[in-house]
């Protein structure tokens, strides 16, 4: 049976600074947009494991529409740093505060947790740590090397923040090599001062572009919710920024809204509107998109792994 997971039932004490702010009107979500509800064997075996490491899960935080589908199949995306986020993103159900101090043993319970797993391809991803002076660099990089050191066959990609004003973290991460560099756009610059007012769009697009010079092998990858209001050709504008900074890899997925006191969804995007971005961004030069009401950075991240390797084989004459 299909149902529709309900995220918006969340709405709780998370998000003190959004309390304030007036109830937005949520529009009803269109039949295109179902999922399946998590409650499978195998999903629990994947909660079990999680609980037991202590670990704290995106795809929990954020109440991902693909928690059933994805911890089926024991994907999970851990969040490391805590739970608790200094940046106040207008579409982001993580808690936002002061985070609490980082756990030394988290690299190694992430690494046990991979090895339990037995994943091939882990997504790894973080809070904001505006309060660290590397921004949580350094323990990103531990992380990386512990997963490696227990793990060798794994493939590892992180999603990171944007270190903006972290001089020197950048490379910090880079160095600790992992195979897929992703940082999130999530949406066109004309929407930043409302939907993600601590970042800066082009500091986002230099830091994508910065990985490739440090390591011209290793891939990059971008992605942004649509529905926020945003403009078709806004979107075919940030393809070309990404196109740019040599971006390997772009995700576009419909944004959800997780509670009232959320940025508005203004619009369900169609999934024929879906395909025509996935076309103009291919002719645009991207190895690979993936465009989907239910895209998600890291949903299908290891199959889309091996299909960015074989794409850069192909592309190089190598296939
Ligand atoms: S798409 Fe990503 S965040 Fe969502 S459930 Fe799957 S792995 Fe977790």
């Amino acid at each position: 049976m299909v149902t529709l997971l309900d995220t918006q039932s969340r709405q709780t004490a998370r998000h003190p600074e959004k309390a304030r702010r007036p109830d937005t009107e949520m529009l009803r979500k269109p039949d295109w947009i179902r999922v399946k509800a998590p409650g499978s064997e195998v999903y629990r075996e994947t909660r079990e494991i999680v609980r037991t490491h202590g670990l704290v899960t995106v795809c929990e935080e954020a109440g991902c529409p693909n928690i059933g589908e994805c911890w089926s199949k024991k994907h999970a995306t851990m969040m490391i740093m805590g739970e608790i986020c200094t940046r106040a993103c207008a579409f982001c159900n993580v808690r936002t505060g002061l985070p609490t101090a980082l756990d030394p043993n988290e690299p190694e319970n992430v690494a046990l947790a991979v090895q339990k797993l037995g994943l091939e391809h882990v997504v790894i991803t973080s809070v904001d740590r505006d309060d660290l002076p590397d921004g949580g660099a350094q323990h990103f990089a531990d992380v990386i090397r512990a997963i490696r050191a227990l793990n060798p066959r794994t493939t590892i990609e992180i999603l990171t923040p944007d270190f903006l004003r972290k001089e020197g973290a950048l490379e910090i991460v880079v160095a600790a090599k992992p195979d897929v560099f992703n940082h999130n756009l999530e949406t066109v610059p004309s929407n930043y001062l409302t939907v993600r007012p601590g970042a800066r769009y082009f500091h986002s697009i230099r830091l994508l572009q910065r990985v490739k010079e440090l390591d011209p092998q290793m891939f990059t990858k971008s992605g942004i919710m649509v529905g926020l209001g945003e403009e078709r050709n806004e979107v075919l504008q940030l393809m070309d920024d990404l196109r740019v900074a040599d971006v390997d890899f772009l995700t576009i997925g419909q944004y959800l809204q997780p509670t009232r006191k959320h940025h508005k969804v203004e619009r369900y995007v169609t999934p024929e509107e879906f395909k025509s971005y996935a076309t103009i961004a291919r002719t645009k030069g991207f190895l690979l998109v993936s465009s989907s009401p239910l895209t998600r950075s890291s949903h299908h991240a290891g199959e889309d792994f091996a299909k960015l390797r074989a794409a850069r084989k192909a592309r190089l004459g190598q296939a």
